[in-house]
This record gives structure tokens, sequence and C-alpha cells, in this order.
């Protein structure tokens, strides 16, 4: 009788404060640039000629010239997607000096003291954004000695030697990652941290770009967990799914590869998981020791105990991660993921953790096909085949929607958000499309930019590349509100099912 006092007096106390909170702006989880930067007057300091603007400015000097985004650039240039993707990368780096200009409160201009200034290696990173004009770009700061590396802070986030420079330019909108990482931020415990700058790179305006934060460990920030020790052979790990390791020390073939559980789930070339973190220290024992910790998971999944609550996957993972994962890639309809560009974490002593990546084309903005708002994809994919098999992993997708419906995935939250940081962008996009904005021409000097197949999905402006988000926005938000527990039918009752599945606790 007493506990029930407790418990009518705790909800009572959690109903005054929720009422009391209303009104107020809810609290936030991560830092918004458009949010939190301050308003900055118009630059009264010199003529027009002086470029000036109210974001980060970034400016690069390379030593020698970029290396190509290619090792083999073929004379002909095919419009076709695995002629693309089937080029060999090219990954060398070229010495760079960095200046970056972030001023608190007055404009940014090349003459001014920079707020960073430091040596690093450079190079073009990316996969199938590297055959566009404007290039997204890798930065590792060094020392002096160009060997060591250097965590430098930029704009307040935490200080790494690595950063991605994403040059939105597939992305009409410009503000894809901006939305989607901050949004995956807001839930999940880490998505990449974002800011807006502006790029010189050797002395020419490259238009706006999103600084963003590599997935990486770090003590006080970005992913945050025990410090790898190369003494040891347990270890705490990051893993990326995607095309592939470059480096074959990092390569891994699992439990799920090798028992072609996850191999025959995706498109050839997608899938493959390696391990980014430990990276320079990685020593070949801990490189097994993820092997077996991962294939541990990964057996757990795909057996009939799968639901088990000692032997089944809730052992190894963070579901609400998983659950998360899901929702905000199925909700932006971002399909790269989880075959490409999505990431795994462990704590040593933790359990798995998925962060996401890249949504460039994510809103229906596939190049090469256009994106049904009317379906769902990501439940058949890889881990999630087994796990929407268990009816509690549904019952948690489902709440979890119902629940993000009501702030995040909603559209005055969204549109809000959409307009706000347009609005902060300000004379930024016009900039930006005064050097790219011929890409909204079908063609231009006999080269086709029309990449979206087919054509009337092509955008012709900045106005109309916002009003594309907004209008997916609002028929994904009805299609989920309406289908989503169509996902019941993954984890309905049936012959096989018992037969195959029947376990202690799921067998009822
Ligand atoms: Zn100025």
């Amino acid at each position: 009788m007493k506990y029930r006092w407790i418990f009518l007096l705790a909800v009572t106390t959690v109903l005054v404060l929720s009422v009391a909170a209303s009104g107020v702006e809810p609290e936030r989880n991560r830092y918004h640039q458009h949010l939190e930067a301050a308003d900055k007057p118009p630059c009264t300091d010199h003529d027009e000629s002086v470029f000036c603007t109210h974001l980060p400015l970034m400016e690069i000097t390379t030593d020698g010239p970029v290396p190509g985004p290619y090792l083999q650039e073929t004379g002909a240039v095919s419009s076709n997607v695995w002629a693309v993707s089937n080029k060999i990368r090219n990954y060398e780096m070229v010495a760079a000096s960095v200046r970056y200009f972030d001023s608190e409160t007055e404009n940014n201009h090349l003459s001014d003291q920079p707020a960073v200034e430091e040596r690093a290696m450079f190079r073009i990173r990316g996969a199938s954004s590297r055959s566009f004009d404007k290039k997204n770009y890798l930065i590792k700061f060094t020392e002096e000695d160009m060997t060591h590396s250097l965590d430098v802070s930029l704009s307040g986030m935490t200080g790494d030697d690595s950063w991605a420079l994403h040059g939105p330019f597939l992305d009409k909108s410009l503000i894809r990652n901006y939305l989607c990482y901050n949004l995956a931020g807001e839930i999940m415990d880490y998505a990449p941290n974002a800011r807006f700058c502006e790029l010189f790179l050797n002395g020419e305006y490259m238009g706006l770009y999103l600084l963003t934060e590599k997935i990486s460990y770090s003590e006080n920030g970005r992913i945050n967990f025990t410090a790898t020790d190369p003494n040891l052979t347990v270890t705490s790990y990051i893993l990326q799914v995607d095309r592939g390791a470059v480096d074959p020390r990092y390569a891994m073939e699992t439990f799920g590869s090798n028992s072609y559980q996850t191999r025959t789930k995706l498109r050839a070339g997608q899938g493959h998981i390696e391990i980014v973190y430990p990276a320079k220290s990685l020593t070949q024992r801990q490189h097994d020791y993820i092997v077996s910790d991962f294939s541990r998971f990964e057996k757990a999944v795909f057996s009939f105990d799968y639901n088990h609550p000692d032997r089944g996957y809730r052992r190894y993972i963070d579901t609400q991660s998983f659950i998360d994962f899901f929702l905000i890639n199925e909700f932006t309809l971002n399909y790269d993921a989880p075959g490409l560009s999505t990431y795994l974490y462990k704590d040593v002593s933790g359990r798995l953790k998925m962060c996401v990546w890249d949504f460039d084309a994510a809103f229906d903005y596939y190049r090469y096909s256009e994106v049904t708002t009317e379906t769902f994809r990501i439940h058949n994919a890889l881990w999630f085949k087994y796990l929407f098999k268990d009816k509690a992993f549904v019952d948690q997708v489902v709440d979890r929607y119902a629940d993000l419906r009501k702030r995040f995935f909603n559209e005055d939250y969204l549109f809000q958000y959409i307009d706000d940081t347009v609005a902060y962008l300000g004379p930024a996009v016009q900039r930006n499309y005064e050097k790219w904005g011929y890409s909204f021409n079908p063609t231009y000097n006999g080269v086709d930019y029309d990449y979206l197949e087919p054509e009337s999905r092509n955008v012709r402006s900045f106005e109309e590349a916002i009003q594309q988000i907004k209008d997916t926005i609002t028929i994904r938000l009805e299609h989920m509100d309406n289908h989503l527990d169509r996902l019941y039918t993954l984890c309905h009752e049936s012959m096989n099912k018992r037969y195959n599945h029947q376990t202690e606790a799921g067998g009822a």
C-alpha cells in the first residue's frame, strides 16, 4: 500500500512539472548553430570587394596541387553510376596550411586574426560525390612535423585531428546533413556535430560547406568511451559499414558475412564492415577480439534464440539505439543505411550502439531512382531482419515513433527548423550559388547537371529545393502514421516461426 502512494506521488509530481514546463522552450541536447550563433550587424569596415561573412570562414592553402578524385582518370566522363563508382578512388593526401576565422560577434574576413592556424594533411573524400564539381574534403591536423596528429577544436566542437568538409552539391537545399545530424543528435546518444562555414581553397572561393566531426573517439566528446590500450586484448571499438576497407588491416569477416546472413541481404559492394577505431594502434589480438565480440552478437541475432533474454540479441546491443537508427533513416528515406555510411560503436564494457552518417540523398534525393515514400526498407536489411521478428522490438519501434512524433518528427518543429536555418544562412546561400548556381541548369558547358532521374525530379532553384524537403516530410509522416503498424506482420506468429523460433522467452 505504501508503495502505491509513493507511486501516485511520483506521477503527480511528473504531471505538475510537465504542466509547469509547457510554454517554456523545451531543452535541447546539443548545439544548433543557427539557434546559438550571435546575430552579427552588417559590416561597414570595407567596400564590397572584400569577402565578408557572418559564418565561420576556412582558408586552406595546399603545398602542391590537390590530388585528383580518382587514380585512373579515363578520358571520357560517363554518366553511368557504375562507371563512376568502379573508378579507383584516390586517397593520396597533400600537406596544407589551414586558417579558420571564427569571430563570435564580428563578421569574418581573410585579413582577420585567425582563431586557428595549423598545418594539416588534406585530400578529397567521399564516394559518388567525388564526381561532382564541388568536392568533399578531409582535413587531418598535424604537428609542424606533418607526422604527428594534432587535436584541434573548431567552433566549440571537441578537439580532434580529423574533420570532414562536406560541400553540398547534389543537395541543392544545402541543409540535409545539418538538419539530419542535428535531428539525430537530439534523439540519439551521439551524432556528428556540424557547423556551416565558407571555404577558400588555394585562393578560390568554394562556397558553403558543412564542417563535420568525423566519427571517432575523443576524450571530451564525439564518441566517448573507454580509450583503447594496445597492451590489452579487449578494447572499445568503432566499426564502419560501407564498401569495404581500403587498408586490409582493418577489414573484418564476421559470423554474419561468413554465413552469408549479411552479405546476401544487400547489393554487391555494400555491407562490408571495417574497424575504424582503434586505428593505428590496432593489434592483431585486438582485431581478433573485435571480430569475435561482434560475431557473438551476430550469432545471437541470427539464431533460434534471437529474442531470448540471456542468449538473444538484447544482451549485446543497446536496443534503443538500433530503434532510433531505424526510425531516423526510415523517416528521412536515407536508404544508403544500413549497408553504406553506417557506424557502430561499443564501449569495452558496454553494448553496441549505432551512429548515423551522410544524409546527402535523404528525403527522396537519390540520383538514379525515385524513392517511394510508401514503403519501409531497413527492416529487411542486415541484423534488422531478425530484430523485427521480435514483437517486443516492434512494440518499442511503434512506441518510440509515437513519442518522437510529438516533437522532433513533427511538421511544426521541422518546418520551423528549416526556415530558421535558411534565414541564418542568409547571403551565404546567394554567394554559394554565384559560384555553383549553373548546376540548376539541365546542362552547362556541354555537361549534364540533371543528376536526378527522371528529369522532372531536378529542382531549378534553392527555394524549390527547400520546398521539396518539406513536401517529402509531409508525405512521409502521413505514411508512417498510417502504416508503421504493418511492421507487426514481420513478428506475426506462424507455423514456421513457432517451429524454428520457439524459445523459453518468446514461445508463449
Ligand atoms: Zn566585413
